[in-house]
């Protein structure tokens, strides 16, 4: 059960030392609980306060002054929840920060869940389910697209004309209501025509958000971009000139990449994940053995694989042996320390090892040669360049797809049902169908479960 009845408090700002601390407080006792522990510079009645404005002062807890803060009031429902909300905004310190929450909670607050103050903006109407999602993806975006992005989102890009096509089924459902219910009103019933046309329209609506739909994991996730090939071909070297740091250890000793690294890096705003792993090779010795098997692994959760070749030295049957195991992926095959051959280098080997040239490229880690021509061919790569359109793309989870294609598949069924000629009430049964299905994204019909599981991901405090 959600309990909207009490007030809740936590601190909303990240754990640790900053500039300043912010304590928030939401429900009906937001005011008074603030009340009992603010001293405001000048005489001031909290309940009559302006909302949305800063008041200076000290909290105070038995005469002892906590600290020098600047309180703001939103009063309901112009606030974050729908709530009374009030922020105190003192010192960034841990310890006046816990103190301060300690005193709200001993004077009648409960701290809050994770979560729990967007849980309350949507169960007050807020924000929709999907919306409510967004605010954890602006708050975790990892580059300036995955932020664009979720704002969109936020803003309402998904929900909009998810709310349009629930509209539009609602009506039509009104409208077959009148032919089922009073056969008699014949004419007031909505004609067959309407019914087809309302059906097609909310089908086309659908069909572009599927359309246009991507995998949302990836943006927030990054694409995952594993780094083979064997030991010594510049696996670390490309990943730092990737990274521009030196976090991965660099060494000429073969195989002392004994396990795999992630890291992430926004290349022109994609965010990605890339993975180095150990030298895929055969070994005896235990500790590779394991960073052999978390290649094998890091290899299965790739979304692409970057194969590198060492075009210094002749191509080994090691070397073959990866690519082999690369084929069935989505890959790109890297033709390495392009300084110490050269281009025709690069023809011999892609000869020898028949290579399509859209899936290769040569470049050299260690001078940065060509290093942009890879970068570029990634973001390329990358939904096939489609990020530029950036307008059309919605990005979705599996549950939000499988639910988007499930109410395509009913608004589909009602339309053929329709068609032929079928009975009102089986084409009653599938928009109604529809609608929950619809209802489960933007939140009016999703299951507590469901709803309890989105918000436990959140931080407290959100
Ligand atoms: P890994 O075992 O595949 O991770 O290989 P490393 O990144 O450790 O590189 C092995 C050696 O090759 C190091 O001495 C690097 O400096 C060197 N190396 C890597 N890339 C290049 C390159 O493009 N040109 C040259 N000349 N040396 C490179």
């Amino acid at each position: 059960m959600f309990h909207l009845d009490d007030t809740i408090a936590a601190i909303a700002t990240p754990p640790g030392e900053g500039g300043i601390g912010i304590i928030r407080l939401s429900g009906p006792g937001a005011v008074t609980i603030a009340e009992k522990l603010f001293r405001p510079s000048q005489s001031l009645d909290l309940h009559k306060a302006e909302s949305h404005r800063l008041y200076y002062g000290h909290i105070v807890a038995d005469e002892n002054t906590l600290d020098e803060v600047m309180l703001a009031i939103m009063r309901a429902p112009h606030s974050y929840t729908h709530e009374d909300v009030v922020e105190i905004q003192g010192h960034g310190s841990p310890i006046i920060m816990r103190t301060i929450l300690d005193e709200l909670l001993k004077h009648g607050a409960r701290p809050a869940e994770p979560g729990e103050f967007t849980q309350r903006a949507f169960l007050n109407g807020r924000l929709s389910l999907d919306q409510s999602q967004a605010v954890l993806d602006v708050i975790q975006a990892k580059t300036q697209l995955s932020a664009h992005y979720a704002l969109d989102r936020l803003q309402g890009k998904f929900t909009q004309p998810l709310h349009e096509v629930r509209d539009q089924l609602t009506e039509l459902l009104a409208g077959i209501g009148v032919g089922i219910d009073y056969p008699e009103y014949e004419d007031d019933a909505i004609p067959q025509s309407e019914l087809i046309s309302g059906l097609q329209s909310s089908l086309t609506t659908v069909n572009q958000i599927l359309e246009h739909a991507k995998d949302g994991r990836l943006l927030k996730e990054g694409y995952a971009i594993a780094i083979v090939g064997r030991p010594n071909v510049g696996k670390s070297t490309l990943l730092n000139a990737l990274l521009q740091t030196n976090r991965a250890l660099v060494t000429s000793v073969a195989g002392t990449t004994r396990d795999t690294l992630e890291e992430f890096v926004d290349i022109q705003g994609v965010p990605f994940r890339l993975i180095d792993t150990a030298g895929l090779h055969k070994s005896q010795d235990e500790v590779e053995q394991l960073g052999m098997e978390r290649t094998q692994a890091a290899l299965g959760n790739a979304d692409l694989v970057l194969v590198l070749l060492d075009m210094s030295q002749p191509i080994s049957e090691q070397d073959q042996a990866i690519l082999q195991q690369a084929n069935s992926q989505e890959h790109l095959i890297v033709l390495n320390k392009l300084d110490l051959s050269d281009l025709s280098q690069v023809e011999v080997i892609s000869k020898e090892l028949e290579l399509d040239a859209e899936k290769t490229i040569s470049l050299s880690a260690e001078t940065g040669k060509h290093l942009e021509q890879l970068k570029d061919k990634l973001v390329q790569m990358v939904w096939g360049g489609e990020l530029s359109k950036h307008e059309d793309v919605f990005f979705l989870d599996l549950r939000e797809k499988e639910l988007l294609r499930r109410g395509q598949q009913l608004l589909q069924q009602a339309w053929d049902t329709v068609s032929a000629s079928g009975t009102l009430d089986l084409v009653a049964i599938e928009i109604q169908d529809a609608l929950e299905v619809f209802g489960e994204l933007t939140g009016e019909s999703a299951s507590e479960a469901i709803i309890e599981r989105i918000f436990a991901k959140f931080c407290v405090g959100k």
